[in-house]
């Protein structure tokens, strides 16, 4: 085994192409530069496909989480009162944002494992009408389920003026999203998922509709506070000294991204979801997410007590410099979660398959060796 070939399948970060890592190796130059200035205000604009919307796209430095955060404390103040979908780990993270800044966070929850439908947001913002913002989680990274956006989306807005507000930091380009066409407010990603890039950016678009609050609203923010961003952008730059070189790496991003095309890539991610279930089932291995809400990017693995999860883990690091995630606050050492976005294609899912099932048979686990990969290469097959 070579020591530096790790092979990540996790839900982010994730591995890097070596184009980008190369383009990240250019030499510094200065970020108030002509030359940075044209190439940032470029970048920004190409973003914009992958959230689709017409509205400008900030792109500041922290990793995920700092947009999240930006999304809440740019749109309402201590005191206001908020709707939070809670389906998991990062949906709660949403909730305890808002409590830290003092506004009344009310958690719509479904079980880990389950999607939030429009229904449950439909029946609590009639009850709720002072509600201020909805927030809501595209994919739920801690249990594998993509939540139907596009349908809270209309919900929301048949019923109520609240802000709808997305994290969509595990999925944005890799899947659909048309922020303006379904009427959501604001979108944030990050850069160490399916944008292929070390953690280190955090992307950023909001409505007009959420403009005209950013703009009322005294923020609590100072390294986060959008009007600041906007008007930096507006003179193609950014308040605080940018990733100079994670933006060199953003470019080059979306050079690939855009030889392959965004169709071309939501298709790869649906082929690997599906892939990745099909053995998953052929190893009578259960899956956390239903059909209909199984995200493309992760895939959720529940061994229901059949062997350790944190075995098999342990098992494919040992043998084959594999890391697959583990379990989430109450999932911890329960199951296992399998990244397959960004630089990731069907053979690299043949290749974690055929990986576990040789880990399986390892730690004594039942297992038919080869019924994993059989099945997703019929899928494959199915797919050409
Ligand atoms: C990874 C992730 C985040 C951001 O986490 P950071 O560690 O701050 O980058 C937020 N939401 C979801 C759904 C995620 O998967």
């Amino acid at each position: 085994m070579f020591a530096d070939k790790m092979i990540l399948r996790i839900p982010g970060p994730t591995p890097i192409p070596p184009r980008v890592q190369t383009a990240m190796n250019q030499p510094m130059i200065g970020h108030r530069s002509g030359k940075f200035s044209a190439l940032f205000a470029r970048t920004a604009e190409r973003l914009k496909p992958y959230f689709g919307t017409k509205q400008d796209v900030y792109i500041l430095a922290g990793s995920g989480t700092s947009a999240l955060e930006m999304g809440v404390v740019n749109t309402l103040q201590p005191g206001d009162e908020a709707a939070v979908l809670v389906s998991g780990a990062f949906g709660e993270r949403f909730a305890k944002i808002c409590e830290r800044y003092g506004i009344i966070a009310h958690r719509v929850e479904v079980p880990w494992g389950k999607a939030v439908t429009p229904e449950l947001i439909e029946t609590f913002l009639q009850k709720k009408p002072q509600i201020k913002a909805v927030f809501a989680t595209y994919c739920e990274t801690s249990t594998g389920v993509e939540n139907p956006i596009a349908d809270l989306a209309k919900a929301i807005r048949t019923h109520s003026d609240a802000l709808f507000i997305v994290d969509a930091v595990s999925n944005l380009g890799a899947v659909p999203c048309e922020m303006d066409a379904w009427g959501v407010d604001i979108v944030v990603t990050g850069s160490q998922k399916a944008f292929m890039l070390p953690t280190g950016l955090a992307f950023l678009a909001a409505s007009e509709r959420a403009w005209q609050v950013i703009e009322q609203n005294k923020s609590l923010a100072f390294y986060l506070d959008l009007k600041a961003y906007r008007k930096s952008l507006a003179e193609q730059t950014t308040p605080y000294t940018p990733a100079v070189s994670l933006i060199f790496g953003l470019a080059e991003v979306l050079d690939i991204m855009e030889e392959e095309g965004l169709p071309a890539i939501v298709k790869r991610h649906e082929l690997m979801r599906d892939m990745t279930r099909a053995a998953m089932r052929a190893l009578n291995i259960k899956l956390m997410a239903e059909d209909q809400y199984a995200s493309t990017t992760v895939t959720s693995c529940d061994p229901e007590g059949t062997f350790h999860a944190e075995a098999l883990r342990k098992m494919l690091t040992q043998q084959f410099n594999i890391t697959i995630a583990g379990g989430q606050q109450h999932l911890k050492g329960k199951i296992f979660r399998i990244g397959h976005m960004g630089y990731c294609e069907p053979l690299d899912v043949l290749q974690v398959i055929s990986a576990i099932e040789l880990s399986l048979h390892q730690i004594g686990a039942p297992v038919e060796l080869g019924a994993g990969v059989k099945a997703a290469q019929e899928v494959l097959i199915a797919h050409v």
